[in-house]
């Protein structure tokens, strides 16, 4: 069975007011220190997990974080080589490293590409400085055209740009500006996100200070997005993605077609023969763990049906939909899914054909309600 391995790089500038991943903020040349125990321990749990998994193989990396081009040039090509000596890497593996406007040059991602990463992933997020601003990203709308050229003379032929909607003070109009800038650009893949409030963040935390865009308003953004990116070329795949024909991200689709994972690092989660199991987010004890074990966690062991529900949860974000016989050959409740589901055709949530269930664009747009209904 094909594997997918993750790689989590803690580290950003600045931490951005929405966000709740597990990132240390340390300027642009902060923690030197940690960062090379850090890199240390990578290069060490890769080593023995490769051992310990049977050198699986290996068909798409992704280095994410945090930000990853925030480290060393020399640090980020020693942790992949480790990851390359470590597991068997397909040969068609798609490699991709996030990169963030303004934490790159040419010869970070020259050196990025020679060591085989074929694919970029920028967090662009807007077009608008005064967005970026209440984002407190740390780059303007100027540094991701500068980004996305060095990357595209550095050879990258497949890049990703992240863009936001839901953002405080954002209009149709300027998500509009921002679809096309993003168009604009040519990337080979657009994904959309609307903005979640997590607890703990600094927007959530002041959320009374910030002008949202109303539930109305953000449905019509994500409208936008498919009419503006789908009259461009791109094709929705997935509810938040988009991507020119055979540019799909072969690394989420792992996820979304429950394909097994690896996860290295700190805050990193791993999928393996049903077992959901993470490394805890704590650098210190990640980086003076000599096997990992004792930084290791079970989140849950999946019963059968829960993977079967969570295989109907994610087959249901992808536009292609559900496989009905697949549905059939992994649990013997199909049928009672599939009813509920079914439910949703005549008020144009939900439609069937070609052996397969999958939502329309309005149900996308009510997708978590519906899916609950469906599944419990
Ligand atoms: S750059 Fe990304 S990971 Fe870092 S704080 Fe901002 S959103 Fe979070």
């Amino acid at each position: 069975m094909s594997t997918g391995l993750y790689i989590h790089i803690p580290f950003c500038v600045s931490k951005c007011a929405y966000c709740d991943f597990y990132s240390l903020a340390c300027g642009k040349n902060g923690q030197n220190e940690l960062k090379s125990a850090y890199t240390a321990s990578l290069c060490r749990q890769s080593k023995l997990w490769g051992k310990i998994y049977g050198r699986p193989s290996i068909q798409s990396i992704y280095i994410g974080g945090g930000t990853p081009t925030i480290l060393p040039t020399k640090q980020l090509t020693d942790i992949i080589a480790n990851i390359k000596s470590s597991f068997d890497i397909s040969p068609n593996a798609e490699f991709t490293v996030e990169a963030n406007p303004a934490t790159f040059d040419s010869d970070k991602l020259k050196a990025l590409k020679n060591a085989g990463v074929n694919r970029l992933s920028i967090g662009m997020q807007s077009a608008n400085d005064n967005e970026l601003k209440l984002l407190s990203r740390i780059h303007s709308e100027n540094d991701t055209e500068r980004s996305f050229a060095v990357a595209r003379e550095c050879g990258f032929d497949n890049i990703s740009l992240d863009i936001m909607y839901g953002i405080p003070d954002q209009t149709t109009d300027s998500f509009k500006r921002t679809l096309y800038k993003a168009v604009s650009l040519s990337p080979e893949h657009i994904s959309v996100y609307g903005l979640q409030l997590e607890p703990g963040t600094r927007l959530f935390n002041n959320q009374s200070l910030y002008a949202f865009p109303e539930e109305d308003c953000e449905a019509e953004m994500n409208g936008l997005a498919q009419i503006i990116l789908e009259s461009s070329g791109y094709r929705r795949y997935e509810i938040s993605n988009y991507s020119l024909p055979g540019r799909e991200c072969a690394h989420n689709l792992l996820y979304w077609n429950g394909m097994e994972y690896l996860g290295l690092g700190t805050g990193a989660c791993s999928y393996r023969d049903r077992r959901r199991f993470r490394v805890i987010t704590d650098i210190k004890s990640y980086c003076a763990s000599q096997d990992f074990t004792d930084v290791t966690k079970t989140d849950e062991i999946l019963t059968e049906e829960d993977a079967a529900k969570e295989y109907i949860m994610l087959r249901l974000r992808l536009c292609r939909g559900l496989e009905l016989k697949k549905l059939y050959s992994i649990t013997p409740n199909a049928e009672k899914y599939l009813s509920r589901a079914r439910g949703f055709i005549k008020a144009g949530f939900i439609e069937e054909n070609g052996g397969y269930i999958r939502f329309t664009p309005k149900g996308f747009n009510v997708s978590n309600t519906l899916l609950s209904e469906i599944l419990f």
